[in-house]
């Protein structure tokens, strides 16, 4: 017999508030109860152990989707539950923690818990007008039991003549929430919440040829000692859909002191200007929570995909609450801890993978040491950067001898450290070293100007560094006065374009003039324009070499040649430093051809 019953909760107003709040996460739901299916087998196995039920070699949770009848049926054979458990779980326990979750949801300021977590059975009235329960206990000699209610303050209980073990959700859904009656779109979900659930779920089975949607042990449960590279890597493939293997991955599993499993995945990045973001999933006990929680996963390691299982995070408490829950630090120190082991370990191991997987792994480690300090001291001597010569060597290694503390308080700096920016571009600066027998680094990342300048800030006293076009070193030239009257040629020509001319006596006598720009006012506009202040290009210092014998022969020149002359070695420096604006190319142009004229006529 049917009976009628009040809920004994206010939950007229809940349903509009939750709706409010997870308007953009309705999706929960799908989650909500098929791990209510999925606890529900778990009960039932450990019955079985206890001696206490019947075994049941056939455990799964059964998703179904008609149209025409506009339900969404999820069915599990599980524990199942007699009259009074329904009453007890489902009317009283499902609508209590549905009002105390909106009790702390409110608490939490709205967007407050992760995943909205700890919704439960109630989450289902977001997209269900009408929910049944049909169901029935493991118990011997209890009936099936039918529950219908709508949500709000009633509800029906009666007997009903399931006779199978378990539990039969029917969620009759709304009129505008029938994109949940599609088995596309379901399909989808549980891909998304459900794909590493422990019981096998089938979405619409025939009864032929088919398939679990889920993995019911997905590889990272395993002992790292029993999983093969090509299980890594299709794990990788099929959870984040990329075709392209990942360089390597880290494999955490540990239990005490809190219980952590994942494997975080190192990909290669595609593209060098762009960091490239990744997707770190956590989950619970098998069950998704979310992408890329930045209280529990260390920001810098969003860089990497991974999925990551931590029964012990705190899911229904606050955002807030979460980042300064000090379990929750431990894990994401532990996270990071683990991520700098494997990196040393690669370089220590496996050099050869590691300076091949640098230009993938360059900004993420660059990127981790300014965000995270403990990160840039666990990793600082395995920052590698390329040579002259193409080698690869730890960026210390490049540092020159320490400045006591006493002689750089009298404002002594230590020995710079050159720098390419720009192969292309700082060619003959290049050459010039090369000749020289200098030697200078690479850094072309785009994380690069802020990595030296980080840098430089840690190790004060060890280094600074210098692009390779900011000055003459030492080693390029020779001691010796100004030549005055060849620096008034130059300077009479440049008049009005803000350059400073120095002249040098350059050992590579080939060069004719180059242009320096001070690493402090490159650095300074640099800084302008990345914070979109406007371009304000540093004041260019022309350096022409005295040693050079076109430069020589200036001095002799009559005027109009000699001026001509000038803005032409002018113009080769500046080329050689950025390219020439449409002005200085037409000017550039203008003078070359009148050069050739003269010459051939001579
Ligand atoms: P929670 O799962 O967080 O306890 P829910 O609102 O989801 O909260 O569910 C309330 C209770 O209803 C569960 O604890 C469980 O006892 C019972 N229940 C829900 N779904 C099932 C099911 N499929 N089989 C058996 N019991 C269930």
């Amino acid at each position: 017999m049917e009976k009628q019953g009040n809920i004994r909760i206010a939950s007229e107003n809940m349903m509009p508030i939750i709706k409010k709040w997870l308007y953009s996460d309705k999706d929960i739901f799908l989650r909500e109860i098929v791990a209510n299916a999925q606890d529900a087998i778990t009960k039932h196995k450990k019955l079985v152990d206890l001696g206490e039920a019947a075994a049941e070699e056939n455990y799964r949770v059964t998703v179904t989707t008609d149209e025409k009848a506009g339900t969404l049926t999820v069915e599990d054979n599980g524990i199942g539950m007699t009259e009074e458990e329904v009453e007890k779980y489902i009317t009283q326990i499902a609508f209590s923690g549905a009002a105390d979750f909106v009790d702390k949801y409110e608490k939490a300021g709205g967007d407050g818990i992760i995943g909205h977590f700890g919704l439960g059975f109630y989450s289902a009235y977001m997209v269900s007008d009408l929910i049944e329960i049909e169901t029935k206990s493991y118990r011997e000699g209890t009936a099936g039991v039918h529950w219908a209610s709508d949500g709000n303050s009633t509800y029906t209980i009666g007997d009903c003549d399931r006779t199978a073990r378990g539990t039969k959700i029917i969620m009759h859904i709304a009129e505008d929430e029938k994109e949940f009656l599609k088995a596309s779109k379901i399909r989808e979900l549980l891909h998304k919440y459900c794909s590493f659930m422990p019981y096998e779920i089938y979405l619409n089975p025939t009864g032929k040829d088919d398939k679990p949607v889920n993995t019911t042990h997905p590889l990272y449960l395993k002992q790292p000692k029993d999983c093969t590279d090509e299980e890594y890597k299709q794990f990788y493939r099929e959870t984040f859909s990329d075709f392209n293997d990942p360089l390597f991955w880290i494999h955490l599993n540990m239990e005490y002191p809190f219980r952590l499993k994942g494997i975080l995945y190192f990909p290669k990045v595609k593209k060098q200007v762009e960091l490239e973001r990744g997707k770190v999933k956590l989950y619970c006990n098998q069950v998704f929570i979310a992408d890329n929680i930045k209280e529990v996963i260390p920001e810098f390691l969003m860089l990497l995909n991974g999925v990551i299982d931590c029964p012990d995070i705190p899911l229904n408490v606050s955002r807030s609450f979460l980042q300064n829950d000090k379990q929750v630090q431990k894990i994401a120190k532990h996270i990071t801890k683990k991520v700098a082991d494997k990196l040393i370990e690669l370089y220590k191991n496996d050099r050869e993978r590691y300076e091949n997987s640098w230009a993938d792994l360059a900004t993420f480690v660059k990127f981790g040491c300014l965000k995270d300090e403990e990160f840039y001291k666990r990793v600082e001597d395995i920052i590698i950067y390329k040579n002259l010569a193409g080698e690869y060597r730890p960026v210390s290694s490049f540092y020159g001898e320490e400045v006591s503390e006493e002689d750089a308080k009298n404002g002594k700096e230590p020995q710079p450290v050159y720098y390419v920016s720009d192969e292309k571009k700082q060619v003959q600066y290049i050459k010039m070293f090369k000749d020289a027998g200098l030697d200078a680094i690479y850094c072309d990342t785009y994380i690069d100007p802020h990595f030296l300048s980080f840098l430089e800030y840690k190790n004060p006293t060890r280094v600074r560094f210098l692009r390779i076009d900011a000055d003459v070193a030492g080693a390029l030239k020779e001691d010796g006065e100004e030549d005055a009257d060849l620096k008034a040629i130059f300077e009479k020509v440049l008049e009005g374009k803000h350059v400073t001319v120095k002249t040098e006596k350059l050992k590579d006598v080939n060069v004719s003039a180059v242009i320096n720009v001070s690493e402090f006012a490159r650095r300074l506009s640099e800084m302008h324009t990345f914070y979109g202040m406007g371009e304000s290009p540093a004041d260019m210092t022309l350096v022409v070499n005295m040693a050079n014998s076109a430069v020589q022969a200036l001095k002799g020149a009559p005027e109009d040649a000699q001026k001509h002359a000038a803005m032409q070695i002018y113009y080769l420096a500046l080329m050689n430093y950025r390219p020439l604006t449409p002005d200085e190319v037409t000017d550039f142009v203008a003078i070359n051809t009148m050069l050739i004229e003269n010459y051939l006529k001579k």
